[in-house]
């Protein structure tokens, strides 16, 4: 894989944008010459986004927007599509943990919200710039998956179960559109410091955790124009490509 992507002329879109992995990404998506449109909630997390990537010589497009919202998911890849006609990066990184408990104990809302934000929300966007997607030269797209997804770990259900379903939606997008210029893959960035990571293991000494900003290199070579696999797993922490099931 090609370390540090040429992104000149390439527009890249990054859900949760505002801290986090998805903000190193961004920054990065920016730093390597693309124009990113930073998606998430918190507004103060995307102005100090934009600020860092202006004063670093980058372009960036703020879009405040909750991906519960559905329309507005819609709305945005329409406004992508009148303003460019393609996207050629999508980086659904944008997720909630929920609640850390016995399945028989999680509350009704909070597994609703984790379904909505990290399952619907991910896959409404992906309606949305599937078109615009499949008008670049050499789309990529990269879903932030999950350990969990695999692990079967005791009170994780929720947001394991979340990340299943999205990596299961990933594997059926990559074979539909594996004839096509269009690359999509999944990406498990490992145990990374962060707040949702600060929130799922709240005593563990986050010192002894990689910082966003390397995690966010590693995601670097999906978005190539060089990348050749779709349809499999990066496991950030491993450095390598794993396929859970090998297509027939
Ligand atoms: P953070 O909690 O630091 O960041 C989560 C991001 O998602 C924020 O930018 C937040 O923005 C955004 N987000 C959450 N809910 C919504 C919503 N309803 N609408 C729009 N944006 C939303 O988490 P991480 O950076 O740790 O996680 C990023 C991804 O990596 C997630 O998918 C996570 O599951 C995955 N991951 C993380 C690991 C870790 O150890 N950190 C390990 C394995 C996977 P805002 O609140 O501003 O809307």
């Amino acid at each position: 894989m090609t370390p540090n992507p040429d992104l000149s002329g390439r527009i890249a879109l990054v859900t949760g944008a505002s801290r986090g992995i998805g903000y190193s990404v961004a920054k990065q998506l920016a730093a390597a010459g693309a124009h990113v449109v930073a998606v998430a909630r918190t507004i103060g997390g995307l102005e100090e986004l934009d600020d860092e990537i202006k004063s670093a010589g980058g372009q960036a497009t703020l879009v405040p927007l909750d991906l519960t919202d559905m329309p507005g998911i819609d709305r945005l890849g329409g406004a992508i599509n009148d303003r460019w006609g393609k996207l050629d990066i999508l980086v659904a990184n944008a997720g909630v943990l929920g609640v850390i408990s016995p399945i028989g104990h999680v509350e009704a809302k909070v597994f609703d919200k984790v379904m909505a934000v990290n399952v619907t929300g991910t896959w409404r966007l992906i309606r949305s710039v599937d078109p615009l997607l499949r008008n670049s030269e050499a789309g990529r797209a990269v879903i932030v998956s999950s350990n969990a997804a695999h692990s079967a770990r005791a009170f994780w259900g929720p947001y394991a179960a979340s990340k299943a379903a999205v990596e299961t939606l990933m594997r059926s997008w990559a074979d539909e559109t594996k004839s096509l210029a269009l690359r999509v893959n999944a990406f498990d960035p490992g145990r990374t410091r962060t707040a949702m990571r600060a929130q799922a293991v709240p005593g563990e000494d986050p010192k002894t955790l990689p910082q966003p900003s390397e995690i966010a290199a590693k995601l670097m070579p999906l978005v190539s124009r060089s990348l050749t696999e779709t349809g499999l797993i990066y496991q950030a922490q491993r450095d390598r490509f794993v396929a859970y099931r090998q297509p027939e």
